[in-house]
């Protein structure tokens, strides 16, 4: 079996859909388990949902998200007695009730229940299109399948129970209909409350289901060629790379690299599970082979991020920074869910890098300030290069000022501040 995964911008709109179609009949013969996320920016809709500011913008975002899918399903079936649109009428009133009836306490939860339903939608019109077009195949609910705990909007996966839900369910479904479809991103928790696996999660729920059932590979297709060594929003001259080994793959993500989802590689590495990155505009070329082969890369990789926050932490009594004070430091750090993107310490100083959050940040900052001196610098920059060189290093510092820099043997990330 094969997993492909079909992301928001590849389901964006009715073509998006029909190019599903197109890419799953250059497959006649195999038997793929077709993974889809929401449909475009469904998701960031969804997510107002959760806490609207009044009862007018909950009105116009349901609205706004209905009327974008039924314009794709009237675009993709001219007949309006076609099933899908009984369907959505079922999956808006649904979602309707949720919006107006589930609790708000616990936001994480109310979130999951609500945002979710951008991935149940998606693959209705997916399936249903599919099956217009003759091509047979098998809707299944993913909540059915990806078995998690209560942490809601990060939910961790219990494979055992995943696998074993697969196998009875997944596996004769692909077997007698060669196509199932199911939803990226989203889970269920032993008491049938519904989980999601963490934003931009459906290329891991790609990983799982190929994990769980020992699939031959992983395709997720993207709107670029493949892998790419910089994002060309931030660099111009990006070249493809054709292959790139687990552990590289591994640490890019982890280090911002937005291509692939961070969780996606170690389930898909643990069982040697290759995973292909392929434009769906041009679905025969190459793309990029993600396996276990190690290769070094031949060209140095960018990841650059914005918005950064450089935090220094010091003891108020000028004391050395010993492990009490870091366990300490990571305690806050834990409470508050922040996740460092460097950190370095030096006698009297712990310096961390982090995402500018609004939700976050302030409060870490006055958590901190209660035992420790803390400074810190806003708007700054971080880039990371992964096969770096001096040459390289000195052409992405020009007219910055560098705050910090970490280098390992493969890695330096630089933080600095534009100095234009
Ligand atoms: N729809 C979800 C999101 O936008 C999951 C995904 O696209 O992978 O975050
Ligand atoms: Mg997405």
């Amino acid at each position: 079996m094969k997993v492909f995964k079909f992301g928001g911008a590849s389901v964006k709109d009715a073509a998006g859909v029909k190019n599903v179609a197109a890419i799953l009949k250059l497959y006649p013969k195999e038997e793929i388990m077709v993974v889809v996320s929401a449909m475009g920016k469904t998701t960031n809709a969804l997510e107002k949902l959760v806490r609207p500011k009044n009862k007018s913008e909950e009105k116009e975002v349901l609205e706004e998200i209905k009327q974008y899918h039924l314009k794709i399903a009237q675009e993709l079936f001219k007949d309006k007695k076609a099933s899908i649109f009984s369907t959505l009428e079922k999956d808006i009133e649904h979602l309707q009730k949720i919006v107006s009836e589930y609790p708000t306490k616990n936001y994480d939860e109310r979130y999951d229940q609500i945002v979710s339903m951008g991935e149940v939608m998606s693959s209705h019109i997916v399936s249903v299109y599919l099956s217009s077009e003759k091509i047979e195949n098998e809707w299944i609910d993913a909540r059915e399948i990806i078995c998690t705990d209560n942490n809601y909007r990060d939910a961790k996966v219990d494979y055992d129970k995943t696998c074993e839900k697969l196998k009875a369910i997944v596996i004769p479904a692909v077997k007698k209909k060669k196509i199932a479809i199911t939803q990226g991103f989203i889970g269920r928790t032993a008491k049938n409350k519904t989980t999601t696996l963490g934003r931009e999660g459906s290329d891991y729920t790609a990983a799982i289901l190929a994990y769980c059932s020992d699939a031959e590979s992983v395709t997720i297709w993207k709107d670029v060629p493949g892998v790419l060594n910089a994002d060309p929003k931030w660099f111009d001259n990006t070249v493809k790379i054709d292959h790139l080994s687990f552990q590289d793959a591994i640490e890019l993500s982890y280090y911002g690299a937005t291509v692939i989802h961070p969780k996606t590689i170690k389930p898909l590495q643990n069982k040697s599970i290759p995973l292909y990155v392929k434009s769906f505009i041009e679905p025969k070329e190459e793309g990029t082979c993600i396996n276990n082969d190690s290769t070094q890369l031949p060209v140095p990789c960018f990841i650059f991020k914005v918005s950064q926050v450089l935090i220094s932490v010091s003891p108020k009594d000028f004391s050395f920074i010993v492990e009490e004070s870091l366990s300490h430091i990571f305690d806050i750090l834990a409470r508050y869910k922040v996740k460092t993107n460097v950190i370095q310490n030096s006698a009297i100083n712990f310096s961390l890098c982090i995402d500018d959050d609004e939700n976050k940040v302030p409060a870490l900052i006055d958590a901190l300030r209660k035992n420790f001196r803390v400074l810190y610098n806003k708007n700054l920059e971080l880039v990371t290069i992964r096969y770096y060189d001096q040459a390289t290093i000195d052409r992405v510092c020009i007219d910055k000022k560098i705050l910090l820099e970490h280098k390992s043997r493969y890695t330096v990330q630089i933080v600095m501040q534009d100095n234009k």
